[in-house]
């Protein structure tokens, strides 16, 4: 297998929360790679429009809110990425949302939008996606379709203050593990990148915290906070073709925060 499995030349790929910090940086890899893009984006995605299209490659915007799982269903989204973009290769669930509080405060309606968001649409919009690509006619042995959720630190760890948000990625890597599990024979890779600390909007309020920006940093073995960049390798090998045999991991790309 050469280099060229690495690539993704007239792939398609959909990414949620491809506004900002990590999904835009993924976005803008995969299209390096040479993908055509599908930005999903609740409030903006116009940099990330101008950067894809200075690779050469397509960008095409959808808004919605995710955290509407009732309106948006991950059909009508999926549905609207085949009809404009012509077909669909690759998801990436990246949208997601901390919400900070003691477990104690925590309230019900903010444990609901961050389940809804970060766990009950990336379900959606992958089922959604996975009959998409279940349906679709390729050579045997060749890959009918990847999915890459983005999960988390969070996913192995407890955290402080992120009940919901734990329980949210804890959640991502099991729904990663069941439905790789049930698609890799159809020729479909679910796969998950746990970031570590990445600075990004979603981190800004640790950042501006001195003592726990310096606790973490100081914990890191690489020595410093991710940035966004540090995450598009992964999603771009988990994308293509060289990740072929790679069903239901949860990657973690943290400066090595789990090895320690
Ligand atoms: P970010 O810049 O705040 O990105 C979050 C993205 O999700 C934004 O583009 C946001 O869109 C979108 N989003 C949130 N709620 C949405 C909704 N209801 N509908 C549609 N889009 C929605 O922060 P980030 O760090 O890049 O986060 C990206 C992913 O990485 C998240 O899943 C996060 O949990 C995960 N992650 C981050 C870190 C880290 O250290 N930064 C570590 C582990 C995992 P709008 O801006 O338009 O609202």
């Amino acid at each position: 297998m050469g280099l060229e499995s690495f690539q993704l030349t007239d792939r398609v790929a959909l990414i949620t929360g491809a506004g900002s910090g990590i999904g835009q940086a993924i976005a803008v890899a995969l299209a390096e790679a040479g993908a055509d893009v599908v930005g999903v984006y609740r409030r903006d995605a116009d940099d990330t429009a101008e950067a894809v299209e200075s690779t050469g490659r397509r960008f095409v915007g959808i808004q919605a809110d995710l955290a509407d799982v009732d309106a948006h269903g991950g059909t009508q989204i999926i549905g609207t990425a085949v009809a404009r973009a012509g077909h669909l290769d690759i998801l990436v669930n990246n949208a997601g949302i901390i919400a900070r509080s003691p477990g104690l405060d925590l309230t019900l309606r903010d444990w609901r939008t961050v389940l809804d968001t970060n766990l009950t649409a990336t379900f959606l919009l992958s089922q959604a996606a996975g009959r998409h690509f279940a349906a679709r006619d390729v050579p045997a042995g060749q890959c009918r379709g990847k999915i890459v959720n983005i999960a988390s630190l969070l996913s192995f760890q407890g955290g402080i203050n992120v009940a919901g948000y734990t329980a949210s990625k804890s959640g991502l890597a099991g729904l990663t593990r069941a439905l790789a599990n049930e698609w890799a024979s159809l020729g479909i890779n679910v796969n998950a990148i746990a970031p570590g600390y990445i600075e990004t909007a979603a981190t800004h309020d640790l950042l501006a915290d001195p003592d726990r920006s310096s606790a973490i940093g100081s914990r890191i073995p690489a020595g410093r906070w991710g940035r966004p960049g540090d995450v598009a390798g992964a999603a771009v090998f988990l994308a293509s073709a060289a990740s072929a045999y790679v069903h239901g991991v949860v990657l973690p790309v943290d400066g090595g925060w789990l090895s320690r």
